[in-house]
């Protein structure tokens, strides 16, 4: 039997670890890069659980993937006491069960690894630096047109990001959108060396301040904030990145540049279409103060490499009505209760006393930290 083809659209992280998955399996890929396949300079980091680090790690993306990360073993959450002025309010410490509370990776160091596995895996054809233009039926399976040229597939698996036009134009409404008005700097920070494996998050009064350790002497920073600061100087927003990071680290400076990116709540009804999948922040996006969005997209994916695993070793479609929504009726609701309980979360977390009463009640329970650790690391699993 011919064997069947899948066309991934997106060269991003999504795209790639998700050609690199299914690569596994019997079928043919086309990997439809966009742009982005260009080298960028950005800074950006990205936190991974210890479940999805494994997965990822099983993929074999690269020998280098173990040296290359930082894991964090404990987590601290501050509140703002008075102005400007911090107290510890939470603290998950899993030093001495020898785990590790997650993964942290910078996004170009992955996309990197990735990259270079897609190009030594034959059953993928990248199509670097081509734009999808437009996705059509043609007979029983679907046309893809990306520059001058268009291909045949059995399924098409759309990973192109939250800001795709060519998503806007094809799936139209059944979603919870939602822009939280707010923006997240981020920027790379050196610093004295120092153990760093404490991940710590400042509740402030009207944002949230990240430091995710990245070596002994790194640091990324992850800071939301409301848009109206989007008119501060870049020299006042690394003053106060200093201001809040000096409480723990010594000897600072800037290493990477200051980079912005607007804020979204985006949970889809509709994952797919006639032989067409979702997938990434194309299918689901959320605030980072929870670092689950990529998270997320790697849970979706074992259990889309699974179906389409079980399907093809039963000569079955992979692009069938059924296939896809055996995929969405597994993700979907997992993915809701997620999406939504984060969403309120941030919003109770927003007010100091809820804050502080929540996170009270949670460090003085260790079942309940154990279900945010493991909520954390599978998502919820029903
Ligand atoms: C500040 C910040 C911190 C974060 N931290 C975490 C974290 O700690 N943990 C976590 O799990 N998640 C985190 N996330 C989320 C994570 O970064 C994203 O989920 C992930 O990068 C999404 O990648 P993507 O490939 O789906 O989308 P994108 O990165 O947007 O990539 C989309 C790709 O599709 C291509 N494309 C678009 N249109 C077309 C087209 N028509 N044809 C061909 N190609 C096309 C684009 O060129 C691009 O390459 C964070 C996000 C932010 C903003």
């Amino acid at each position: 039997m011919k064997k069947q083809k899948i066309c991934i659209i997106g060269g991003s992280l999504t795209g790639l670890v998700t050609a690199v998955c299914l690569s596994k399996l019997d079928c043919d890929i086309d990997l439809i890069t966009g742009e982005s396949y260009r080298n960028s300079k950005s800074g950006r980091t990205i936190a991974v659980s210890e479940n999805n680090f494994h997965f990822l790690n099983k993929l074999n993306i690269s020998k280098l993937l173990k040296k290359k990360i930082w894991t964090c073993s404990s987590m601290k959450l501050y509140t703002e006491s008075e102005k400007e002025k911090i107290a510890e309010i939470f603290e998950l410490n899993k030093e001495n069960e020898n785990v590790n509370i997650f993964y942290m990776l910078k996004n170009l160091m992955i996309i990197k690894f990735l990259r270079n596995k897609v190009k030594k895996i034959k059953s993928i054809s990248i199509k670097k630096n081509k734009h999808v233009k437009a996705i059509y039926n043609s007979g029983l399976l679907k046309c893809v047109k990306f520059n001058n040229n268009t291909s045949k597939y059995n399924l098409v698996i759309i990973c192109s990001g939250y800001n795709s036009s060519l998503v806007r134009n094809l799936f139209i409404g059944q979603k919870i959108e939602n822009s939280y008005k707010e923006f997240a700097v981020s920027a790379i920070l050196d610093h004295k060396s120092l153990k760093n494996n404490i991940s710590r998050q400042i509740f402030l009064d009207n944002s949230i301040f990240a430091m995710l350790p990245i070596s002994k002497n790194k640091t990324s920073i992850v800071w939301s904030m409301k848009n109206h600061m989007k008119k501060k100087s870049i020299n006042f927003l690394k003053k106060k990145i200093k201001f809040y990071a000096e409480n723990f680290l010594e000897n600072i400076k800037f290493s990477s540049a200051i980079e912005k990116r607007d804020l979204n709540l985006l949970i889809r009804n509709k994952y797919f279409l006639e032989r067409t999948l979702l997938f990434g922040d194309a299918l689901h996006l959320m605030h980072p103060f929870v670092g689950q969005s990529f998270n997320m997209t790697l849970r979706d994916l074992k259990c889309l490499e699974k179906i389409l695993e079980e399907k093809i070793n039963l000569g079955l479609d992979i692009g069938s009505r059924d296939v896809l929504l055996e995929f969405s009726n597994e993700t979907k609701p997992r993915n809701f209760s997620f999406s939504i309980g984060s969403d309120l979360l941030k919003s109770a977390l927003s007010f100091k006393k809820a804050r502080n009463g929540i996170f009270k009640i949670l460090n003085n329970n260790d079942l309940a930290k154990d279900f945010v650790f493991n909520v954390a690391d599978k998502g919820f699993r029903f």
